[in-house]
């Protein structure tokens, strides 16, 4: 099968890295294009009353990637440059994050084509509220679970969690995670995707033999999950010293002052005039000097261009996908560097929302610690299944991470069989 719908740059990546994994794993050719094609797609057109009383329309997308293994899962994106193809990368990518930590999910995504920022908070609240109700009919907590991505919030989710219970007649906290702890969201979910990074990244400093209080660290991208890796690597006691968004970044080889810099972007919406540093771009700051390069914000940033030019030891994907096809090439001929690669690398997202989950099915509800401390059992033993693949199959630990995923998926359809 050639798909055509989903023709874009970050599908063939997604593609192409399935690929590889299937092809090292030596997947059984009746099996490959099951596993590798989205289930099912949803575009649904989203009117909204508008400000100054106009009717804007905004296309909004759901993939599903596979339903083999219980519900879909997967966060929502509101950006400007979404499209299907990348909605149905990152569903794949989703699916593979869920098999990897052992999650009884297959992915999902969602997203809808604005950009968010421009709207006002009422304009906001209404293309949350249509884009869920436009999805009602495909979605429940036993069929496709929504979370937050780029562009939406716990905001957002409690909007959409009232919009889906104004429907069914009865509050359903499980159709959303992400969502404000007083709605039945858990704690530790804000924090999850960052603090994993965090934990992993820390993992991986003591097994290289660094010492964590002569590291540094760059961070590309200060939304939720940038920031809250800011903190927790700063918990750590390692040394932030770049950090950017949208508007660029800044830079101290000495450190930065996380806690100010999160003060002001949230007080200013963002960190644009901060003073905490010099000024550096979004693309210069890849290539600074540090222990650990954290993109944390969109996808294929680390290009052929820029990555013979990093000058980490490690390179911590917080964001999903963003090292494109050639630079991972690149990357892979390069001893010095090590790549926690993105499926794993921000899985703590989508742990926590599994938790959240559970927690809303069973309304019983769990403190932040027990939270954490489970995401890290769940960390653990990923990273031990992803190192002994990498041993066993003598590849990158990407090519490792995938193949441990895909392969997951492909046992469970294996099993289940074709039906009907
Ligand atoms: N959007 C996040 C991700 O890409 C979280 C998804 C979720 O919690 O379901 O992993």
């Amino acid at each position: 099968m050639e798909s055509s719908i989903y023709k874009s740059e970050v599908f063939d990546m997604a593609c192409r890295q399935f690929d590889i994994a299937a092809e090292l794993i030596e997947m059984d050719p009746n099996l490959v294009e099951r596993t590798k094609y989205p289930k099912r797609c949803m575009a649904v057109s989203c009117p909204v009353r508008m400000d100054n009383g106009d009717v804007g329309l905004f296309e909004g997308y759901r993939v599903q990637h596979h339903l083999s293994m219980g519900p879909t899962k997967g966060g929502v994106r509101f950006h400007p440059n979404v499209t299907l193809g990348e909605v149905a990368a990152l569903s794949m990518w989703m699916s593979w994050k869920c098999a990897i930590t052992g999650l009884p999910y297959g992915g999902a995504k969602g997203g809808v084509c604005v950009d968010a920022m421009r709207l006002s908070r009422n304009e906001l609240e209404g293309l949350s509220r249509r884009y869920m109700q436009e999805m009602i009919p495909f979605i429940g907590p036993s069929t496709d679970i929504m979370a937050p991505d780029m562009g939406t919030n716990e905001q957002v989710m409690a909007w959409m969690m009232d919009t889906y219970a104004n429907q069914v007649g009865n509050a359903v906290p499980a159709i959303v995670t992400g969502k404000p702890v007083s709605l039945g969201g858990s704690e530790g979910r804000r924090e999850a995707t960052g603090h994993g990074v965090a934990y992993l990244v820390h993992s991986y400093l003591e097994d290289l033999g660094f010492s964590l209080g002569e590291s540094t660290a760059v961070i590309q991208g200060f939304g939720n999950v940038g920031s809250e890796a800011a903190v927790a690597l700063e918990s750590f006691g390692i040394k932030v010293t770049g950090i950017s968004d949208y508007y660029g970044g800044f830079t101290n080889p000495k450190g930065l002052d996380i806690g100010d810099a999160l003060n002001y972007s949230r007080e200013h919406g963002s960190l644009q005039g901060w003073r905490g540093g010099d000024p550096i771009s979004n693309e210069e700051i890849l290539t600074l000097d540090c222990t650990v390069l954290i993109p944390a914000a969109l996808e294929r940033v680390i290009d052929e261009n820029n990555a013979p030019h990093l000058k980490c030891k490690i390179l911590a994907e917080a964001a999903n996908g963003p090292t494109n096809i050639l630079a991972d090439e690149i990357l892979k001929e390069n001893d010095e560097i090590e790549i926690i690669p993105d499926i794993f690398c921000n899985s703590g997202g989508v742990i926590v929302s599994y938790f959240e989950w559970v927690q809303d099915l069973q309304s019983l509800y769990w403190t932040r610690d027990e939270v954490l401390n489970k995401m890290y059992v769940i960390l653990d033993r990923a990273k031990n299944e992803i190192e002994k693949q990498k041993k066993a199959l003598n590849c990158s630990r990407r090519e490792a991470a995938l193949a441990l995923g895909i392969r997951k998926v492909a046992n469970a359809k294996a099993v289940r069989g074709l039906f009907p």
